[in-house]
C-alpha cells in the first residue's frame, strides 16, 4: 500500500503537472534495503574522491539551475525569481558540504597511558522526510551534509512536491554517485514517511514539517533509538520600534510574512509595532502591501503565488473568522488557482488564535507594544521559537533584545533567517537540533572514542 499513481499538480492553474507511480511501503523497505547495501562502499570511499562527487554534483545542479527553477516555481506555485534564488542556494550547499569529507577531524585528548583520539563516523542509512514549502532546498540541506559525512539516504518529499527530489535522483546519479546512495520514495506521509520513522535499518530521522507531525515522529523514532533533527513550525515575531527606519522596516515588513505566499516556517507572522510607532508604519505597510506583485509565478515580476492546495487555502480563511480586524488586504487573481490576498490583522491581542498559531499562508498580524520589556514578553509568548527580526536604530537595545527572544535565528535590521555557512534551527517546539553550517555535520556523524595503550610492556 498505497501503490497507484500520484498526480502532481500546478497550483496557480489547478492544471495537472506530471502523474508518476505512488510509492508504498514495500517501495520504502526496497529504499532502505539499496541504501544500506551501498552504505559499506560510500562510507570507505576516500574523502578527497567523495568531495569530488559532490563538487560534480553542485556543478550539475548549477548547470540545471534554470530547469530546476521552472519545476519548483510550477509545482509549489512559488514566483520564479524566488525559485532560482532558491536554486543557487541548493547548488551551494552541495558545494559547501564538498568539502566536508576533507575536514572531518577529530582530536587527540591528553590521557595517562596512552593515545586518545576521536573519529566523526557516519550514522548509516538516514531518513530524510520534507515538506512542500521549499522542496529542493530543504532536501539539499539534509541530502548534502547526510552524503557528505559517509551516509547513505532515503528522502521523502512531500506527495504535492515531489518533481525536484526526483530529478536530484537522476542528477546524482549523472554525476557520480554510486547507486543505493541517494534514494527518493515518492508517497505518503503516513506510509513511506512513517515506515521509515519505524524501518530498524534507518540510524536517523531528519524531518521538516508541522509540530503536529514531528511530535509523532519523536515519539515513533524513540523505538529504535533513532537519531532526530527536526525543523518544525513557527510563528516569528517581527519586532519593530519606534527609533527604527520605520519607512524600511515596513517596505521590507510584507515579504517578510508574504514571501511563498506565507508558508515558510521563517514567516515573521507577528508584526510588534511600538505604540507610538504604529499609525506612521500601518500607512507605510499599506503602501508595500498594495504594491506587492500576486499573479503568475512565472512572471519574473512576480512576488506572491498561490498557496500549495484548495484545502491550505481554507485553513487559511479560516483565520479571517477570528477575534482582529482586517486592517489591509492586498489583491489576488480570480481561479482558478489557489489564491488568497495578503492580509494583515490589526490590532491583534497576543492570546487571539491568529497570533498563536502558525496560518502558514499571507496573513500578518499587527500587535501593538508599549516597551522593550513588553515586546520581549509577547514575542516569547508562543510555545515556538524559529526566527525573528529587530528594527531599531539603538545598537544595544538590539542586543538586549536579541538576547531575550527565545529563537534560534534572528536578525536586526533585516528580515533574512538562513545562510548556508549559518547554524538554523528552533528554540522551544520549533524544534530539536542545527542544519546549515559546520553543525549540520554534527547531526550526521557519532562520534567514536578510541584509547591506543602506549605504556611499554611490565612499566
Ligand atoms: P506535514 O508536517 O504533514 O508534512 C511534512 C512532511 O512529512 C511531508 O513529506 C509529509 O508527507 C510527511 N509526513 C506526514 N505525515 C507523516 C507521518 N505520520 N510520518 C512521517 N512523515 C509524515 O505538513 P503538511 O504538508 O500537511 O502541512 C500542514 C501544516 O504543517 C501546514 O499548514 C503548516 O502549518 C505546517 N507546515 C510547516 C512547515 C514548516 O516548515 N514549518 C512545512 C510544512 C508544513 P506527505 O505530505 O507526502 O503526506
Amino acid at each position: 500500500m498505497p501503490g497507484g499513481t500520484l498526480t502532481v499538480l500546478e497550483p496557480a492553474t489547478e492544471r495537472v503537472l506530471r502523474e508518476l507511480p505512488r510509492a508504498g511501503a514495500e517501495e520504502t523497505d526496497a529504499a532502505v534495503a539499496r541504501a544500506k547495501e551501498a552504505f559499506a562502499a560510500w562510507r570507505g570511499v576516500a574523502p578527497p574522491e567523495r568531495a569530488a562527487v559532490l563538487h560534480r554534483l553542485a556543478d550539475a545542479i548549477a548547470e540545471r539551475r534554470e530547469e530546476l527553477a521552472q519545476l519548483e516555481a510550477r509545482n509549489v506555485g512559488k514566483p520564479i525569481a524566488e525559485a532560482r534564488a532558491e536554486m543557487e542556494m541548493v547548488a551551494a550547499t552541495f558545494r559547501y558540504y564538498a568539502a566536508a569529507p576533507e575536514r572531518l577531524v577529530g582530536r587527540t585528548i591528553p590521557v595517562a597511558g596512552g593515545v586518545d583520539m576521536t573519529f566523526r563516523e557516519p550514522l548509516g542509512v538516514v531518513g530524510l522526510i520534507v515538506p512542500w514549502n521549499f522542496p529542493l532546498t530543504i532536501a539539499s540541506w539534509k541530502v548534502a551534509p547526510a552524503l557528505a559525512a559517509g551516509n547513505t539516504v532515503v528522502l521523502k518529499p512531500a506527495e504535492l512536491t515531489p518533481l525536484t527530489a526526483l530529478e536530484l535522483e537522476r542528477i546524482g546519479l549523472e554525476a557520480g554517485l554510486p547507486e543505493g546512495v541517494l534514494n527518493v520514495v515518492a508517497g505518503p506521509g503516513s506510509v513511506c514517511g512513517r515506515r521509515l520513522v519505524e524501518h530498524p535499518d534507518v540510524a536517523k530521522i531528519a524531518f521538516t514539517g508541522s509540530t503536529e507531525v514531528g511530535r509523532g515522529i519523536a515519539a515513533g523514532a524513540a523505538a529504535t533509538i533513532k537519531r532526530v533533527t527536526l525543523e518544525l513550525g513557527g510563528k516569528s515575531a517581527n519586532v519593530i520600534f519606534a527609533d527604527a527606519d520605520l519607512e524600511r522596516a515596513a517596505a521590507a515588513a510584507p515579504l517578510a510574512v508574504f514571501g511563498n505566499a506565507g508558508q515558510d516556517c521563517c514567516a515573521r507572522s507577528r508584526i510588534l509595532v511600538e505604540r507610538s510607532a504604529l499609525d506612521r508604519f500601518m500607512e507605510a505597510l499599506e503602501e508595500a502591501v498594495e504594491s506587492l506583485r500576486v499573479g503568475d509565478p512565472l512572471d519574473p515580476e512576480t512576488q506572491m503565488g498561490p498557496l500549495i492546495s484548495r484545502e491550505q487555502v481554507e485553513k487559511v480563511a479560516s483565520y479571517l473568522d477570528d477575534e482582529a480586524p482586517v486592517a489591509i488586504r492586498g489583491a489576488a487573481p480570480e481561479g482558478p488557482g489557489f489564491w488568497f490576498p495578503p492580509t494583515v490583522l490589526c490590532p491583534v491581542d497576543s492570546a487571539d488564535r491568529s497570533a498563536r498559531e502558525e496560518i502558514f499562508g499571507p496573513i500578518a498580524c499587527v500587535i501593538p507594544f508599549a516597551d522593550e520589556r513588553e515586546a520581549v514578553a509577547i514575542a516569547n509568548d508562543t510555545i515556538y521559537g524559529l526566527s525573528g527580526s529587530i528594527w531599531t536604530r539603538d545598537g544595544a537595545k538590539a542586543l538586549r533584545v536579541a538576547r531575550a527572544i527565545e529563537t534560534g535565528v534572528l536578525s536586526i535590521n533585516s528580515n533574512t533567517s538562513v545562510r548556508v555557512q549559518t547554524p538554523f534551527g528552533g528554540f522551544k517546539q520549533s524544534g530539536v537540533g542545527r542544519e546549515l553550517g559546520p553543525d549540520a555535520l554534527d547531526a550526521y556523524t557519532e562520534v567514536k572514542n578510541v584509547f591506543y595503550a602506549t605504556e611499554e610492556p611490565g612499566a
